[in-house]
């Protein structure tokens, strides 16, 4: 058994008998940590955090090697994000961003850079104007970052160059060129300014993507294609999706 020390947002949190809870955090030093927080029903002041989702906490915590319940021993709060949650539209783009990296993320597996990323998000959704706009950079930098991201710098099937076009294939996980388009293939028309986007977005750091402009056209297309590309790849729905926008 080892101690580890190390800061986590909080995804999510539910309940343990009476006096307890279950929280899971995405770390920065083991990727997503699910952990007990014992007494915290009882008595709140065990514990300096609130656990509301996307807080920030220095934690302590009990590494068991037989379990991925791990024993929470401290759990401080560091950071909450007040901005974040001042409207519902930037609260449910939070929970959105937990739900996916929740869902996406294998268990306690190191990556620095989605958790960098999650702290960039939350930092840059307390001030943004185009909430939308941000849940889908998220998207594809998740997507990107935990190597899960579409193909689409050239033909999925053929792994031929793109010619302008190629039509997105949910279940082919990429674009298509014409050549092997079928007419049985359940086909999306994506614009040449939606697949840059995707292209750019994926490449670049976080700082320079939020510099991106996307056009309305644009923002549409993305939806379908990465709610889409999510719900069919993760094999489930993202409960908190069908309340954006
Ligand atoms: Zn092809």
């Amino acid at each position: 058994m080892a101690i580890i020390s190390t800061e986590g947002i909080v995804l999510r949190s539910i309940d343990l008998r009476e006096t307890s809870k279950i929280a899971f955090f995405y770390t920065r030093s083991h990727g997503k940590v699910k952990g007990v927080l014992k007494g915290i029903r009882k008595d709140p002041r065990k514990f300096h955090t609130s656990l509301d989702k996307l807080s920030v906490n220095d934690i302590v915590y009990y590494q068991y090697r037989n379990s991925d319940v791990h024993l929470i021993s401290q759990c401080d709060m560091k950071e909450y994000f007040p901005d974040v949650r001042l409207d519902i539209r930037r609260i449910t783009a939070g929970e959105y961003a937990c739900e996916l990296v929740n869902k996406i993320m294998p268990v306690e597996q190191k990556n620095e850079a989605v958790y960098e990323l999650l702290l960039d998000y939350c930092a840059a959704l307390g001030r943004a104007r185009d909430v939308g706009r941000l849940v889908h950079l998220f998207q594809i930098k998740v997507l990107a970052l935990s190597g899960f991201q579409p193909h689409i710098d050239s033909c999925v099937q053929c792994g031929g160059g793109l010619q302008g076009r190629e039509k997105f294939s949910t279940y082919k996980g990429g674009l298509v060129c014409p050549r092997c388009q079928r007419k049985d293939m359940a086909l999306m028309s994506v614009s040449p300014g939606t697949i840059a986007s995707l292209v750019y977005a994926g490449k670049h750091p976080w700082a320079q993507c939020l510099k991106l402009v996307l056009p309305l056209s644009v923002k549409r297309e993305l939806r379908q294609v990465l709610n889409n590309f999510l719900i069919y790849h993760l094999e489930r729905n993202i409960k908190s999706a069908k309340y954006l926008e």
